[in-house]
This record gives structure tokens, C-alpha cells and sequence, in this order.
């Protein structure tokens, strides 16, 4: 039997431990809070509140120095309670991505399981486009190319051998493979030898994707305009102090017979009236305010299935006017069934479909590829017995050329399968029988549809060229549509956000597809038509054909230069381009790490109408950050004009200190957590 029992697991992981890095260490809270003492509005205000302590002890009265304390000590305490949260929130999300799926044998079977529960000695399967899990010695590969760059910074892909001596090219062994690497190409399986912090990058460096804190463009916008408040409360109050001590001094004469300490006091008092004023005028409550409802949002986002990888995200969904959404899992269910099928040639069919693919069948569950899933369904009865066979050479299956062809060494020939979309194998097939009316027949109704074919050659030379095939079998796959896509849609329309569908699949199919979830599909695009297409086509276009993961970055620049803000969700490792440039790039749970890597939002549930939930989250935060600016400023514009007209018209001192700290309380910190 392949792979752990249960029972072994569980040693395995008393005895090693699980498979999670230690987070890296954070400054403990105490180190936090003294850390807004920094603040040097704070150490104004702390001075303040001695001399205004010793002045107390001699005039008796003490509700000055309370005051002020009381205001040093909330702006402290919600200061680092936010800042505490908000690393806490980052923490989580860094290790979110040890809940990634990783195929594993078990008790014989391959199942899915998280990354994080993955043990010694357990057997893994990797693919292309996954993060390797732990430190893994492999036991057979196939064209395996692993990118080492998180742990060698550099980023060429190094081959992957199942034995001692295959020379390696990188700094590592080549039957390694090690955790936090990326398999960029081909696909493996090994033993795991090390987890956790045992592993290479646990013991050297820290967790592959770590998260940190950055600035959103909001983020910078609205610090660009605290400082601007800051200057002109510095300014008010030096202004302030000048104009009171000018009165005191040569105007009202009003030190005049008074004795050193009320002297003292009388100054202090301005000093004090000028500190109280800058508190008041300067916005603490704005970055608290603002770090709160994005920490609001993101939690609300993640609720509704988007999990926020990079901060910007959540405004920038917001403004979102335009999503170029993927077909397949997104739109629809991505459950697959096989609807319809024609067989020209049964000879190996069952032998042509369990080898030419790469998915499971867990009872009745598909693990990998729901489409090869859901043709192993349909058609072979015991495809692993049929699997063990001696692969001579396997292209795997991408969106790019939409064909996959695997090579079996019989004896002394060669057994040769591809499948792939029908267009595409017509043109390798050796006397094609024009099978295209069927095949757009079928897509009219939103069918997937694929063609299988098969070969036999005596050289390896001529089994590895992709040509002289003759057709076994055509397939309709059917994936119903989502139930609450149609309503999403039509949501996201009259919010004033395009729509388009972007998809590797057939023209038909996808315009179908299109149709039930009710889009005005009148126009539809080739892939190979949209560098020539003129502007106003590509906006009148809902769906997007035949692409390739190259057309969706050509896209995705188009629409930004017509001043589009662009949301593009993608599952491949080819799209990480698109996904990195669109303004908001959306990952699909269940699609490849280095996907995940690159965009800013993982979709949790895959699910379309998820993103136009988020979407409304990210306006509403948007809004919200806006009427709080607006209040902010109101109070601060106020205060300010009254404190510095008071003097010039003869009142001396229009709030006392403590009542314009009460005010700042109350306006700046109580009501910016509520509006937040
Ligand atoms: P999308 O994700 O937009 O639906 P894909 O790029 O995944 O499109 O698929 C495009 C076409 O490639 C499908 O219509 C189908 O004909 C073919 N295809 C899909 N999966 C496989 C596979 N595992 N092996 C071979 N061909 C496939
Ligand atoms: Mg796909």
C-alpha cells in the first residue's frame, strides 16, 4: 500500500512535529505601547501634564492635570490596541496559506489534504504551478523544473532528478525538493523527509510569503493630508502664543503687579492653550479611523469569501469599473459530467484516457482536474491498474496550447494519446473527419467539448511529434452555471461595472454561457483578434474566446489605457502577468500557488457573485473614509479659527485647555471609532 496510515501519521507528527514555520518573533506589547510615546504630540502633551502637576500642588486645584492625563492615557491605549490588532490580523494571514490543499497518498488513495497537516515520510504529488509543501526526496519526476528563488534569490528554474547523481545545476540537491519552491514546470512525487521549521527555508530564512504591512494609495493620500493639517495646526499656534503674549506684555500690561509664580503661571497657561490647540487641530483619530475600517473591511471581505492578500485591494475593488471574469469555476460550478460523446475508435480508449491524464477518483470525488475527472467518470472502470504503465514522455495539459499528449513505451514501440479541444487536434489528426458541425452544435448549448486521439510509432522521435493521429472518441462536457451568477451580473451592471467573460474556450461555449447568465453577448473576440480589433470592439465585447494566458495581460493593458479599473480573476501560473498588472487581481482558491502569489484578492469560494459582494464592501469603505475626512475637518478648521480669533477681539481664552482636550476626545477619538 502507498502512503502513511492514520496511526503513522499520527507518530509522524508527535515525533516531528507539524508542518507550520514559527511566526517571526514581534516586539512584546509593552515594547508597543512605550512606542506611542514616540508620538511627540504625546510627549508635549506628557510634559505638559507635569508642570501643570507641580503648578496644581500650589493653586490646589487638580482638574487640569487629570484632564490631560486622562487624554495622554486613551490616545496611548487606542493607539496600540489598534496597532496590536492590526499585527495580529497579519500574522493569521501569513499562515493562510498553510491551509492550501497538497495531494497526498493516505492508506493507499490520494486525497487532498492542507499543507499544514502533511507529516514525515508522507508520499506527495506535485505539479506544476504548486508550492512545494516540505522538504521532499523525490522518488520519480517528470520533466520536473523547480524555481528555488525564495531560497536563492535566484530565479531560473533547476531540473529535478529521482536519483543521487543527477548533477544539479542550482544550490541545492537535485532529488530535492524543498519547501516553499515552486515546481514551474512538469510534476513528481517523493517522500517527505522534513517539516516545519526542520525544513531548508525554516532553518534558513522565514515563511516564503510573508506579509507585511504596507501602504495603500489611500493610506498615502490621507497621511499627505495629516501632515498638511499638521503644518497649518503648528502654524495656528504659534500664531496663537505670539498674539497672547504680545497682550499680555505691551497691551493689557497683565503681569503687572503679580508675583513670579503667577507670572509663570499665566505663560504656561498660553503655552498650555497652544499644545491643547494643535491637539485638537491635528487628526489622531484619522489614521486610526482609516486603519480601522480597511481592518473592517477585510474581515467583512473575508466573510464574503474574498481573502485580502495585499491591503490596497480592499479600496481598490471599490472603484472597480470593469471585471474580466474566467468561465470555468468562477461562472460556472465547475462540476463536470460528460453529456454526450461520438467513439470512432474504441481500441484503447479506456487505455488513452486513464494514461492521458493526471486527476483521481477518490469513490466518487475527482481529485486534480475536474475535467479529466469527469472523463475518467464516464469511461474507465479501474484507471489505476490501466495507469501503470512506463511514461516515455508527457506534455501536460495549458491554456496555452489547449492539448495534452502523454507517450507510453510498449516494448519495443510506442503508444502516443492526446486529447484537447477539438479545433485544436483537428489540425494533428491524419485524415481528419470533419467532426467541427457536431462540435459546434454541442458548444451552442454551453458545452465543453475535447477530442481524444491516439497513435502508435516504433521511433521515439516520430511518438513525440505531434502529428499522423487518428480520432478516437469526441466529448460534451457539461458544467451547469452557477445559480446566483445571473443575479450578480445584473447587480454588478447597474452598479455601473462591465462585465466580460475571458476564457480558453470554445467561441459557442462561451457566448452560451454568456447568455444564461445574462450578459449582451452580441459581440465575441478571438484571442488571436484582439491586437487587431479597434477600441470601441473590444468595449462592445462581452466574451473574450480561445484566449490565451498572454491575451489576458494584451487585455488587461488595453482596457487601463481607456481609463478602465480593471479586476481580473485567473486559476494558471500563466496568468500571474495579467494578475500582477490588473489595478485588482483575483486568484481562484482551488488555482495554482504562483496565481495565488500574484494577485491581491484569493476567492475563496471561486465564486463570481462573491466578487461583486466584495466590490460593495470596498465602496462602502471608500464612502465611509470620506464623510469621516469631511467631519475631521470640520471640527479641526473650527476649533482652530475660534482659538486663534478669540485673542485678536478681546476674549482671552475662548475654550480652557481641559474643555478643548474634552472636545478632542469626544470629536476626534470617541467619534472616529464610531464613523469608523
Ligand atoms: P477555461 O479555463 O477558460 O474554461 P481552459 O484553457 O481551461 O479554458 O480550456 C480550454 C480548452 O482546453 C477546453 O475547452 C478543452 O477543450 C481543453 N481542455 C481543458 N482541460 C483539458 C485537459 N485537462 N486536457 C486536455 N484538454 C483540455
Ligand atoms: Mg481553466
Amino acid at each position: 500500500m502507498i502512503g502513511l496510515t492514520d496511526t503513522e501519521v499520527l507518530n509522524s507528527r508527535t515525533f516531528n512535529g507539524r508542518n507550520v514555520l514559527t511566526p517571526p518573533k514581534r516586539d512584546p506589547w509593552y515594547i508597543l505601547l512605550l512606542g506611542k510615546f514616540r508620538d511627540p504630540l504625546i510627549q508635549i502633551l506628557t510634559i505638559a501634564a507635569i508642570i501643570s502637576l507641580i503648578l496644581s500642588v500650589f493653586s490646589g486645584s487638580y482638574y487640569e492635570p487629570v484632564g490631560i492625563i486622562f487624554a495622554v492615557v486613551i490616545a496611548v491605549t487606542i493607539g496600540f490596541l489598534n496597532e496590536y490588532s492590526a499585527q495580529k490580523k497579519f500574522d493569521e494571514m501569513s499562515t493562510s496559506s498553510d491551509d492550501t490543499l497538497v495531494k497526498v497518498y493516505r492508506n493507499g488513495i490520494v486525497v487532498e489534504i492542507p499543507r499544514k497537516d502533511i507529516v514525515v515520510k508522507d508520499r506527495v504529488i506535485l505539479s506544476a504551478g504548486e508550492e512545494v509543501p516540505a522538504d521532499i526526496f523525490l522518488t520519480n519526476a517528470r520533466n520536473l523544473k523547480v524555481d528555488e528563488s525564495s531560497l536563492t534569490g535566484e530565479s531560473v528554474a533547476v531540473n529535478k532528478y529521482p536519483n543521487y547523481d543527477g548533477e544539479s545545476a542550482g544550490t541545492y540537491p537535485s532529488f530535492m525538493c524543498l519547501k516553499g519552491t515552486i515546481v514551474s514546470e512538469g510534476s513528481g512525487e517523493g517522500n517527505v523527509t522534513a517539516v516545519g521549521d526542520s525544513t531548508e527555508i525554516g532553518k534558513t530564512a522565514r515563511s516564503a510569503n510573508e506579509i507585511t504591512d504596507v501602504e495603500t494609495p489611500l493610506n498615502k493620500q490621507l497621511n499627505g493630508l495629516a501632515d498638511l493639517i499638521n503644518k497649518i495646526a503648528f502654524t495656528a499656534a504659534f500664531i496663537l502664543i505670539s498674539s497672547l503674549l504680545v497682550r499680555y506684555l505691551w497691551i493689557d500690561y497683565g503681569y503687572v503687579g503679580k508675583n513670579w509664580m503667577a507670572i509663570t503661571n499665566d505663560i504656561l497657561s498660553f503655552v498650555m492653550i497652544a499644545v491643547a490647540l494643535i491637539v485638537v487641530a491635528v487628526p489622531e483619530g484619522l489614521p486610526m479611523a482609516v486603519t480601522l475600517a480597511l481592518a473592517y473591511s477585510m474581515k467583512r471581505m473575508a466573510k464574503a469569501n474574498n481573502l485580502i492578500r495585499k491591503m490596497h485591494a480592499c479600496e481598490t475593488l471599490g472603484a472597480t469599473t470593469l471585471i474580466l471574469t474566467d468561465k470555468t469555476g468562477t461562472l460556472t460550478k465547475n462540476e463536470m459530467t460528460v453529456v454526450d460523446n461520438i467513439k470512432y475508435d474504441i481500441r484503447d480508449l479506456d487505455l488513452s484516457i486513464a494514461c492521458n491524464t493526471t486527476a483521481y477518483l477518490n469513490d466518487d470525488k475527482i481529485v486534480g482536474n475536474p475535467t479529466e475527472g469527469a472523463l475518467l467518470k464516464a469511461f474507465v472502470g479501474n484507471y489505476e491498474e490501466l495507469r501503470k504503465q512506463d511514461i516515455a514522455y508527457r506534455k501536460d495539459f495549458n491554456s496555452k496550447d489547449k492539448y495534452m499528449v502523454t507517450v507510453l513505451k510498449c516494448g519495443d514501440y510506442y503508444k502516443c494519446f492526446i486529447k484537447g479541444a477539438p479545433e485544436i487536434i483537428y489540425n494533428f489528426l491524419s485524415d481528419p473527419y470533419d467532426y467541427r458541425p457536431i462540435i459546434t452544435e454541442w458548444a451552442s448549448k454551453g458545452r465543453r467539448t475535447l477530442a481524444i486521439a491516439h497513435k502508435e510509432c516504433d521511433a521515439y522521435e516520430d511518438a513525440i511529434k505531434v502529428d499522423n493521429y487518428s480520432l478516437q472518441c469526441i466529448v460534451a462536457i457539461e458544467d451547469p452555471i452557477r445559480d446566483d451568477v445571473p443575479d450578480a451580473i445584473e447587480e454588478a451592471q447597474r452598479a455601473g461595472i462591465k462585465v466580460k467573460i475571458v476564457t480558453g474556450d470554445n467561441p459557442a461555449t462561451a457566448s452560451e454561457i454568456g447568455h444564461q447568465a445574462g450578459l449582451p453577448v452580441n459581440t465575441t473576440t478571438l484571442g488571436t483578434e484582439i491586437n487587431e480589433s479597434t477600441d470601441s470592439r473590444l468595449l462592445a465585447t462581452s466574451v473574450f474566446a480561445r484566449t490565451r494566458p498572454e491575451d489576458k495581460l494584451t487585455l488587461v493593458k488595453k482596457f487601463q489605457a481607456l481609463g478602465k479599473v480593471v479586476a481580473m480573476t485567473g486559476d494558471g501560473t500563466n496568468d500571474a502577468g495579467a494578475l500582477n498588472h490588473a489595478e485588482v487581481g483575483i486568484a481562484m482558491n482551488n488555482g495554482t500557488d504562483v496565481a495565488k502569489n500574484a494577485a491581491d484578492i484569493i476567492l475563496l469560494d471561486n465564486s463570481f457573485s462573491s466578487i461583486v459582494l466584495g466590490v460593495k464592501w470596498g465602496r462602502s469603505l471608500y464612502k465611509n473614509i470620506q464623510h469621516f475626512v469631511l467631519f475631521q475637518l470640520t471640527i479641526n478648521v473650527v476649533a482652530i479659527l475660534i482659538a486663534c480669533i478669540g485673542p485678536f477681539i478681546g476674549i482671552d481664552l475662548p475654550f480652557t485647555v481641559t474643555q478643548m482636550l474634552w472636545v478632542n476626545l469626544i470629536m476626534d477619538t470617541f467619534a472616529a471609532l464610531a464613523l469608523a
